[in-house]
């Protein structure tokens, strides 16, 4: 309907293309022959990337081949999949949904936001319009599968979720990575591409790395000095090294001083955090935290960054807090060479309103119907979805919406999730296969490939190394009848607003779009939309973001600014330079000044000193992530299959022979809180500390009723059954997927196969 030009398709040409499938975002040259993707390589000209891309990049040529990717819709007739166009589709997601909400109200609709939501411009860009059409509180995200606590922190202490300060690579001295493998991930709510590039520009002009992390990962192989901890205790660790800051007159945040309240409040909180007890429950030394502190306090630049490990544990937001109370105490905060805000160039609440001063962030504003799990970011833990479908009651969920997720893998307990989502009375997936979840749809919408649709990151600008404009038209054109992402979220928000199905979806766009303008520029609505023609759906939405945002040309007051006209004739990027110090400007909270002790933390900080005392179980599983995997998917390309198999246990091998383990053979993992068990082939390796054992996570492909041809050849074991619903951060609601108590039992040998 509306897409942008696409490339001639004339033998032979090229089009640029940024990455979807992760938030570095790589600028890609994609070569085209006859219209067909035959050769996938970085764009040198990449202001972001310079021309670096991983395997999976390059694997999009065979993602958009694959046979097994669904093209047109299914749904489900005598409980059999057939395939549909799209208006056969939408007419049946009317149907399925009507009888739901006339018979038990909207409340008992829910949607769930998988994690690709936010890599698709089109999806993410109306999540929120179709969360409100759907009018329920029954809105579940990826979020709280591995990033909710560092929202909520940074929410609190400087008064927007998305101000998350990230390490300025390029310029900082001493980098300490904390649960986090940026050498396969290439950043996680950090965007940066290529960074064993800048780790070692970093390392070549004399700084220095440091991980902490119970596997020796690897970051750690490209790194100066690597700590193995207890999984779990990292919050502990990082109390520790705050007091050893205060004990030695070692606080100083320098020119940050003057916009922050709470130094003496955390002073008191950290006290009961004695260097040697806390050394002896997390299993690093005393002396090398207390060198921590002191090198993270003269470096003339250092950043303490943390990832998906901080936050996959039941003090997650108290870990994610502290890691940035490290970066303010040390001075490091919001300088050059420290920990940096991006000033993204669309969409940043905290680029909007008037600067240095907010509402902040609230949480709580309701609660869950069964576990009375309060929301946070407007959503509950992904972890309640089971119950909220199988509990009988006013606001059971009878009918789903499901974009781009994989319950069935990646939550906890997820055998249990897929036995409620069977009970559904309707389930409609936004989803390119039939997986081990959409299986149990009645209605599977697949969208345009990665490389036909349109592309601007909305979040992840937010915690890109260096500030950047970029926006990638359809590499090549769609097939004919499928509708762009947008177009996809508009007919279901006209089919929740009871506008059926055949809604004139640019007619309800126009109006939507309007009505979000009115509600911040009040009677504006009709010259600004006039502004933005002739565009519609998501490229008028990026160009009003660009045009409103920092660097925006205002609606044409500033003429010099950026618009998408603009951004679209640089095909690789807008650099807009690096990263500038933003406080006080960047702030919302209520004080005006950054939040260092927020009550709550604080005071579930009494919930970590019991900890210490604690005894530790003799075995914890954690898991880990690979480069050739983007969590549940991409196990269906072969060529990303390619080599050894992956999904093993790793585990130490003086723990493998105490328990008398073989190395290739089978083992049986129990989870000792729910007697939940699976079989899977263990791997020595003393890259693990010692009372640790690693899984990946995303595999379990059983191949039973799905499509997935090479992910069923390859199929795994599902670490998530291991995982107890009910082990969550507190604060937050994110599931504790990381520190699960396991036992390891032999039970094939190698030699019995
Ligand atoms: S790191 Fe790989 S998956 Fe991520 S954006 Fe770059 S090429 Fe794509």
């Amino acid at each position: 309907m509306s897409s942008p030009a696409v490339p001639d398709s004339s033998p032979s040409t090229t089009a640029l293309h940024m990455c979807p499938l992760c938030e570095a975002g790589c600028g890609l040259s994609v070569q085209l022959v006859d219209g067909e993707p035959s050769l996938i390589r970085g764009d040198r000209d990449d202001v972001f990337s310079h021309g670096f891309l991983c395997p999976k990049g390059t694997a999009l040529k065979a993602l958009q081949n694959d046979p097994d990717r669904l093209r047109r819709p299914l749904i489900k007739r005598d409980g059999a999949f057939v395939e549909v166009d799209f208006v056969e589709a939408f007419a049946e997601v009317d149907r399925l949904f009507k009888p739901v909400v006339s018979e038990h109200g909207p409340l008992s609709c829910g949607l769930v936001i998988g994690n690709p939501t936010v890599h698709r411009t089109g999806l993410v860009l109306y999540a929120l319009d179709l969360a409100a059409a759907i009018g329920s509180p029954n809105v579940f995200s990826a979020a709280s599968l591995d990033q909710m606590p560092k929202h909520l922190s940074v929410g609190r202490m400087f008064g927007d979720f998305y101000s998350i300060p990230v390490p300025d690579i390029e310029r900082t001295d001493l980098l300490v990575i904390i649960g986090a493998n940026p050498m396969v991930s290439n950043g996680s709510m950090w965007s940066v591409p290529d960074f064993r590039g800048k780790a070692k520009a970093l390392r070549a002009r004399g700084g220095r790395i440091v991980t902490v992390d119970p596997r020796f990962t690897e970051t750690s192989k490209v790194a100066d000095h690597h700590h193995h901890i207890r999984p779990g205790t990292d919050a502990m660790f990082l109390a520790a090294i705050v007091r050893v800051l205060f004990d030695e007159g070692l606080a100083d945040p320098g020119l940050v001083a003057e916009h922050l309240v709470g130094v003496d409040a955390v002073r008191k909180a950290v006290e009961p955090f004695d260097l040697d007890e806390v050394s002896r429950r997390c299993g690093v030394a005393a002396a090398d935290m207390r060198s921590l502190a002191r090198q993270l306090a003269s470096a003339r630049a250092a950043a303490v960054y943390g990832r998906l490990g901080t936050c996959l544990q039941q003090h997650a937001t108290v870990t994610s807090w502290l890691i940035d109370v490290i970066n303010i105490l040390t001075g490091n905060l919001d300088q050059p060479g420290g920990a940096m805000f991006a000033k993204p160039p669309a969409f940043a609440a905290n680029t909007a309103g008037p600067p240095g001063r907010g509402e902040g962030v609230s949480t709580g504003s309701y609660s869950s119907r069964v576990s009375g799990a309060p929301e946070v970011m407007n959503q509950f833990p992904i972890a309640c979805l089971a119950e909220e479908i199988e509990t009988p009651g006013q606001g059971q969920i009878h009918g789903l919406v499901m974009i781009a997720s994989n319950v069935a893998l990646s939550s906890p307990d997820g055998p249990r999730v897929e036995r409620a989502l069977a009970k559904l009375d309707a389930l409609v997936c936004l989803d390119p296969y039939l997986n081990e979840t959409t299986r149990h749809a009645d209605v599977i919408i697949p969208g345009p490939s990665a490389l036909e649709e349109a592309h601007f990151d909305v979040f992840f600008a937010n915690f890109a190394h260096r500030n950047v404009a970029r926006y990638s038209p359809p590499a090549i054109p769609k097939p004919p009848g499928v509708p762009d992402d947008w177009e996809t979220m508009v007919r279901l928000i006209g089919i929740f607003s009871e506008m059926g199905p055949k809604v004139d979806v640019v007619a309800l766009d126009d109006d939507l779009t309007r009505r979000s303008i009115e509600s911040s520029a009040p009677g504006q609505g009709g010259d600004i939309m006039e502004a933005l023609a002739p565009r519609v759906g998501a490229d008028r939405r990026i160009d009003l973001g660009l045009r409103t945002g920092p660097y925006g040309d205002l609606l044409g007051l500033n003429p010099d600014g950026l618009c998408l006209d603009k951004v679209m004739a640089k095909p690789s990027g807008v650099d807009l330079g690096p990263l500038e110090s933003r406080l006080p400007e960047i702030l919302r909270t209520p004080s005006g000044k950054v939040e260092l002790a927020p009550a709550d933390f604080v005071d579930a900080l009494s919930g970590v000193v019991d900890d210490i005392s604690r005894e530790q179980p003799e075995c914890v599983l954690i898991g880990r992530r690979h480069l050739r995997s983007n969590n549940s998917w991409m196990h269906n390309l072969p060529i990303l299959m390619k080599g050894k198999a992956r999904c093993t246990l790793l585990v130490h091998p003086n723990d493998a022979n105490s328990w008398k383990l073989v190395d290739g053979g089978v083992a049986k993992v129990t989870a000792l809180s729910t007697d939940a068990a699976i079989a899977v082939t263990v791997e020595f390796d003393d890259a693990m500390m010692p009372g640790v054992v690693s899984l990946p996570h995303g595999w379990g492909h059983d191949g039973n009723d799905t499509k997935a041809s090479v992910a069923s050849q390859n199929p795994g074991v599902n670490f998530n059954v291991l995982a107890d619903p009910n082990r969550r951060d507190a604060l937050s609601g994110n599931a504790a997927l990381n520190g699960i108590s396991v036992t390891v039992r032999m039970v094939r040998r190698p030699s019995d196969e």
